[in-house]
């Protein structure tokens, strides 16, 4: 005999509800705190005691009533969800013992790793897309400090994730890093590697600008350790294999390099065969003039005139001219922005030779301001400077300090001259004040 099942109606859970409800607005917080702590024994109880299917199903039915309820809510409604998910969650994080906080983390890694093993390609690249996106927008947003903590809390995990790891770790953590940096080197255009490098060299410079010198030995000691064993481990076939890839990257840069500079040339006569007469000549002048440039840091470094060297340089446009005074990089060729023309104009009153586009006060105020004609430069300091004297040499190479004292000393209007005989064996020369 079976007892017939007690029945149940919309009406009956309808009343049971106001009642609950009635009773729920005149309970104390006392009793609200342990109706509720009485909830969560019951219900860690009876999750306890549930079989795994039984947990499938509640957990399928939760989301499938979450799945229901978000569907149907506001964007405000949405947006408030959110935010106090966020708040609670920021709550809980503050008061998690170290335990938890472990156990958190290790449960999160497990369902990670499973959730991740189960996942399709398209899948994993839809998530790390959304990864991606979510960081960049993060990062985009986030103050200098934020950034400088974020990177600086980086380093020390990384320091930490590396010091206890094993050697295979290590070995493998190594590969991983070597496969991805080929697999995007691979897809890296021509351009992007240019600009990889140059951010590379720039912060390599920086980084041993600033190193001291026993830093400097140190690394250069570390390089030569870390490649006489690298190369003392490998066999013939990976001596043979490091050749072959060293050359096969090689032929591939050069390949590349080709490319780009084929696509440079068609581009370059694409954009000439629009370019109006006047912006033509102003491109031609500048090009003379950077060329002379090179010509001339190339000679002034080497003396040997038959050594001459053409530079070729891998010069950037000058885009961003806000305060780029302060970041002056030989990589931007600034001449076809900065071309001022030479010294061709005359002040009509006091013959200064200026640029076309100085203005015509700017020397004499048109006129308004005379300077008295410069008396006649005294005989020994002329023969020095115009190199007719024995010493004129070592006063030319050391005009600057001897600039300094006449200085000084000319508000007086005394004529200095020095012993510079004895200047020659590094002895301080002698100053002769005459009034
Ligand atoms: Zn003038």
């Amino acid at each position: 005999m079976t007892k017939p099942r007690k029945r149940s109606n919309l009406s009956q859970y309808t009343r049971n509800a106001k009642r609950m409800k009635r009773a729920r607005t005149q309970e104390s917080e006392t009793e609200r705190q342990a109706r509720l702590s009485a909830n969560r024994e019951r219900i860690i109880m009876s999750r306890a005691s549930e079989s795994s299917l039984e947990t499938d199903f509640r957990l399928s039915a939760d989301s499938e009533r979450h799945r229901l309820m978000r569907a149907s809510q506001t964007p405000l409604e949405r947006e408030t969800r959110l935010t106090a998910d966020h708040e609670r969650r920021i709550l809980s994080l503050a008061s998690e013992t170290y335990t938890e906080r472990d156990s958190r983390l290790t449960a999160d890694r497990e369902r990670h790793t499973l959730s991740r093993a189960s996942e399709t390609y398209t899948e994993r690249d839809s998530r790390l897309t959304a990864d991606r996106e979510h960081h960049t927008l993060s990062r985009a947003s986030e103050t200098y400090t934020e950034r400088d903590s974020r990177l600086t809390a980086d380093r020390e995990r990384h320091m930490l994730s590396r010091a206890s790891e094993t050697y295979t770790e290590h070995n493998s953590r190594l590969t991983v890093d070597r496969d991805r940096h080929t697999l995007a080197r691979a897809s890296e255009t021509y351009t992007e590697r240019e600009s990889r490098l140059t951010t590379d060299r720039e912060r390599h410079t920086l980084c041993r600008a600033s190193e001291t010198f026993t830093q400097y030995e140190e690394r250069l000691s570390n390089d030569r350790i870390h490649h006489s064993i690298a190369r003392a481990l490998e066999n013939n076939d990976q001596h043979l294999q490091r050749l072959e890839v060293t050359r096969d990257n090689y032929d591939l840069m050069q390949q590349n390099r080709d490319n780009f500079l084929a696509s440079e040339r068609e581009r370059l006569h694409e954009s000439r065969q629009v370019e109006s007469e006047e912006r033509r000549l102003a491109r031609l002048n500048a090009d003379g003039l950077w060329h002379t440039l090179n010509r001339m840091s190339v000679s002034s470094e080497d003396s040997d005139e038959s050594q001459e060297i053409l530079v070729e340089y891998n010069v950037l446009p000058w885009v961003n001219k806000e305060k780029s005074a302060f970041t002056y990089t030989p990589l931007i060729n600034y001449t076809p922005y900065a071309l001022i023309g030479g010294m061709i104009v005359s002040c009509p009153f006091c013959n200064a030779v200026k640029w076309q586009n100085e203005t015509s006060g700017m020397c004499c105020s048109n006129g308004k301001v005379h300077i008295e004609i410069l008396e006649n430069t005294p005989d020994l300091l002329k023969a020095l400077l115009n190199g007719d004297h024995p010493e004129s040499k070592h006063f030319l190479d050391n005009i600057r300090a001897y600039n300094d004292i006449f200085w000084c000393e000319s508000n007086n209007r005394r004529i200095v001259y020095a012993d510079i005989q004895n200047s020659r064996s590094g002895i301080s020369p002698n100053w002769f004040i005459a009034a």
